[in-house]
C-alpha cells in the first residue's frame, strides 16, 4: 500500500531523564503529533492525555511484542511514538524495534525514525561536573540479557585501558549480588581510592548525588534509578565538583 493511502508512521523518543525542560523541541513536536503512544507505563504516563491520544502502556519485560505492536499499528495508518526514558538508543526501545525489522520488508518500508535525547549519564555527569571528559564508556550491568562473566570481561577491559565507566541499570532487587561483585572486580583493577559517583533520579525532584571513593562504595548507594560513573586514573575533585581533565592517559 502506498503512503498516501497510509500516512502513519513510527517515531522512537527519548523523553530524557525526567525534567520535561530536557525533552527536546522536536520530540515535543512528535508526542502533539501523535495518535498513539507506546512504551512502559512510567514513561507512557510523562505523557499528558490529550483528545486523539491513545496511550498503551506495557511492562518493562515484553520489548519485543511492544515493538511489533507498535509496527502494526503504524502499517495501519497510525502515527506511533514509542517513548524511552533518556534516550532510546541507549539500553532502550530503539534496537527492539530494528530487531522487530528483520525479515519484514512491508515494516521496514514504513517512515521510521529515531529522534535523540538526553541519556541518564550525561544529565548524571553535567549534575556532578565533567567526569566524563576523557574518554569513557558505557556499560549495562544487567544480567538479564547477558551472562555475568561478559559483564566483568568488559568491567576489567574498561578498567585496564583506564577508561572513565558509567553504568547503567547498577543494582536491582532481583539481582542484588551482581553490584557487589562489580565493587569487587573494580576495587582489584583501580584500588580503593578510585572516585566514584552515584547519581539517583537526577533531573527529577528526588535527584541525589553523591560521590565517593571506591573504598567508601557500598552496594546499597546504588538502585535502578541510579547511575553510576566511575572516574578514571586522573579524575579528581575540584570544590564541590569532579572532572576528568582533558589531557589524562
Ligand atoms: N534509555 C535510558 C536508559 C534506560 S536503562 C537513558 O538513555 O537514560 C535504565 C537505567 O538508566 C536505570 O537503571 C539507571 O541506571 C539509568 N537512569 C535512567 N534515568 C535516570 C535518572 N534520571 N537518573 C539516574 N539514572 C537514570
Amino acid at each position: 500500500m502506498s503512503a498516501k493511502e497510509k500516512p502513519g508512521w513510527l517515531i522512537i523518543a527519548g523523553l530524557g531523564p525526567g525534567d520535561d525542560r530536557m525533552v527536546t523541541p522536536e520530540v515535543t513536536e512528535a508526542l502533539s503529533q501523535a495518535t498513539d503512544i507506546v512504551g512502559y507505563i512510567p514513561y507512557v504516563a510523562r505523557v499528558a492525555p490529550r483528545d486523539g491520544l491513545t496511550l498503551h502502556p506495557s511492562d518493562n519485560r515484553v520489548e519485543l511484542d511492544r515493538a511489533r505492536a507498535a509496527l502494526e499499528m503504524a502499517a495501519a495508518g497510525h502515527k506511533v511514538v514509542v517513548v524511552s526514558s533518556g534516550d532510546p538508543g541507549v539500553f532502550a526501545m530503539a534496537s527492539a524495534v530494528f530487531e522487530a525489522l528483520e525479515g519484514r520488508p512491508d515494516w521496514q518500508a514504513l517512515d521510521i525514525r529515531v529522534l535523540p535525547g538526553i541519556t541518564a549519564m550525561l544529565a548524571a555527569a553535567a549534575a556532578a561536573g565533567a567526569p566524563l571528559g576523557h574518554d569513557f564508556c558505557c556499560i549495562n550491568l544487567s544480567d538479564n540479557l547477558k551472562p555475568w562473566e561478559v559483564i566483568d570481561t568488559r568491567l576489567r577491559h574498561a578498567a585496564r585501558a583506564d577508561f572513565a565507566m558509567a553504568f547503567y541499570n547498577p543494582r536491582s532487587a532481583s539481582r542484588p549480588e551482581g553490584f557487589v561483585k562489580a565493587l569487587q572486580t573494580l576495587r582489584q583493577e583501580c584500588g580503593p581510592d578510585r572516585l566514584v559517583t552515584f547519581a539517583r533520579a537526577v533531573s527529577t525532584p528526588d535527584q541525589r548525588l553523591i560521590t565517593v571513593t571506591l573504598a567508601e562504595a557500598t552496594p546499597e548507594m546504588a538502585d535502578m534509578r541510579t547511575v553510576v560513573i566511575v572516574g578514571n586514573s586522573a579524575t579528581r575533585r575540584v570544590g564541590r565538583f569532579v572532572y576528568s581533565p582533558r589531557s589524562a592517559g
